[in-house]
């Protein structure tokens, strides 16, 4: 419907004479999913939502030749109900800061000149001409950058390892796996600004000693996949990938590695294993990829979203980005918004900023006027969070503290009809489907799991079944090799500590 309403617009502006005046520029995500197709006008920042292939003649007619705003496309908050006319004073973009989504909703994706006019690929320039190895990794210290695929180490650190790690072959991968259900961060940043993660890959490359760079991505992905291609192509046309990059002698080439949409590929070393040919399993650490990753050799695997943050560190410096967030998490996070909630949509928030904040201002609060009852962060590995949770700060730490986690950043709400029994079953029915069976714990104590979450719902549980949910959970989380294994139980621990009456009203035996 997008490209409809595009096509329609430029054609009618090819009829009016006004090409020369307007341009129509098709650009990734706006991030405000609940309310597209989105037409904005800049400079102006007037928001149209929900726009319709037949808008096309009004927002031609009355907006670009007349000026007036077309009231019907207006949007109107979901809480005050009065139209917002542009994007500047809508609560769902005001507390959002956007680093790693700057460009995405700007620029047009398939365009190099549109990111080299957004200051595109001259953190690359600056690091290849100005900066040492040590230089780099220095400042990826600093900014305290922490990997947003949900393990939340500190980059500069990782980094550091692989640079250490003397080899005649290093490598680069970026983690564009994203199996949370919800989840659609680096997807959208892929199809919305590739070029500033293959930007940042270079950049890794050259403080890494590595010249090969691999993207592992879900095939599910395929608008992701072509305009990384595009980008990719582009950016070798341009001299930003291939040999001696801006003469500098530095080489590095990237190659797309396609993954089968397994959840535990996303964990390092089954990604490694998978992108091998072998199967997606996860191997103990150490030895960590740093070390022996791909094929032996010393690999540095980032996610896409820490990714997109480099480049602006460089250019900004390590120290900017340490002034936003919190002491300990800093920079912000891309949250996937989805659920009961009016805003749906992909939002980029400072570390620190509350969950009643993104839930209740950015989101726009609960559907239908329906009374808030958990967020589940950190998708099937996290916790569900209550009311009593809604003013704790987000950051890496305070999740884990109250029981949940950040996880790659799916953010899903619920409401008071919900039932958090069958919310713990849900989780539990997907990582059992994606556990890959090599270890005991995981792959025999989940099915345990769900079998006694299924007799629970089905109203057969006793209150001995609630007991050995707990004592299994904890045995599981103890035991299992790898993260998808350790943190499968969460959602099970979270909902029964924070929901105990959901669970005793599902048994036969009430006490
Ligand atoms: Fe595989 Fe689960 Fe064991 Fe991880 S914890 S290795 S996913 S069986």
């Amino acid at each position: 419907k997008a490209g409809t309403i595009a096509e329609n617009i430029e054609s009618l502006l090819v009829e009016k004479g006004m090409t020369e005046d307007v341009q129509v520029i098709k650009t990734g995500c706006f991030g405000f999913c609940e309310k597209g197709p989105i037409v904005k006008i800049v400079p102006d920042n007037t928001f149209y939502v929900e726009v319709k292939p037949e808008d096309a003649a009004r927002i031609v007619e009355e907006d670009l030749i007349k000026g007036e705003k077309i009231e019907t496309l207006l949007f109107r908050d979901p809480v005050t109900k009065k139209r917002v006319e542009d994007s500047d004073h809508m609560d769902f973009y005001k507390k959002q800061q956007r680093i790693a989504l700057r460009n995405c909703g700007l620029i047009d994706p398939e365009n190099i000149d549109e990111y080299f006019g957004n200051r595109g690929y001259q953190a690359l320039g600056k690091v290849l001409t100005e900066m040492s190895q040590q230089e780099v990794i220095d400042e990826m210290k600093l900014s305290g950058l922490r990997g947003r695929g949900g393990g939340g180490f500190p980059t500069g650190l990782k980094w550091q390892f692989a640079l250490n790690n003397a080899a005649d072959q290093k490598y680069v991968v970026c983690n564009a796996d994203e199996g949370d259900p919800g989840a659609f961060m680096d997807r959208s940043i892929l199809e919305g600004d590739a070029h500033s993660v293959i930007e940042a890959m270079a950049i890794c490359g050259y403080a890494t000693g590595a010249t090969k760079g691999l993207v592992y991505i879900r095939a599910e992905y395929p608008l992701a996949i072509n305009r990384l291609k595009k980008a990719m192509a582009q950016a070798k046309e341009y001299g930003m990938l291939g040999d001696n990059i801006l003469n500098s002698g530095f080489n590095f080439d990237i190659e797309i590695k396609y993954g089968a949409g397994a959840f535990v590929c996303g964990e390092e070393t089954a990604l490694i294993h998978s992108m091998e040919g072998e199967r997606g399993e996860p191997t103990s650490k150490p030895p960590f990829p740093a070390e022996s990753g791909y094929w032996g050799k010393p690999t540095n695997v980032n996610n896409v979203e820490t990714l997109a943050n480099i480049p602006e560190i460089i250019l900004n410096g390590g120290q900017w980005y340490k002034g936003i967030g919190t002491e300990k998490s800093s920079g912000t996070k891309v949250f996937a918004l989805a659920g009961k909630i009016n805003n749906v949509g992909l939002v980029e928030v400072p570390m620190g900023t509350t969950l009643r904040e993104v839930i209740f201002e950015i989101g726009g609060g609960i559907r239908n006027g329906k009374k808030f009852k958990a967020v589940q962060t950190g998708g099937p590995s996290g916790g569900c969070l209550t009311e009593k949770d809604l003013d704790v700060k987000i950051d890496f730490d305070s999740l884990t503290a109250i029981g949940s986690m950040m996880g790659s950043g799916g953010m899903i709400v619920l409401d008071e009809d919900d039932c958090m029994v069958a919310v713990s079953k849900f989780y539990l029915e997907f990582t059992v489907e994606e556990s890959c069976g090599k270890c005991t714990p995981c792959r025999i104590g989940n099915k345990r799991l769900l079998e006694m979450l299924e007799k629970i719902t089905k109203g057969n549980g006793t209150m001995k079944d609630l007991e050995l949910l707990k004592e299994l959970s904890e045995t599981i989380k103890d035991t299992s090799l790898c993260g998808l294994g350790q943190t499968a139980p969460n959602p099970v621990l979270s909902t029964l500590n924070n929901f105990w009456d959901e669970y005793v009203a599902h048994v036969k035996d009430k006490r």
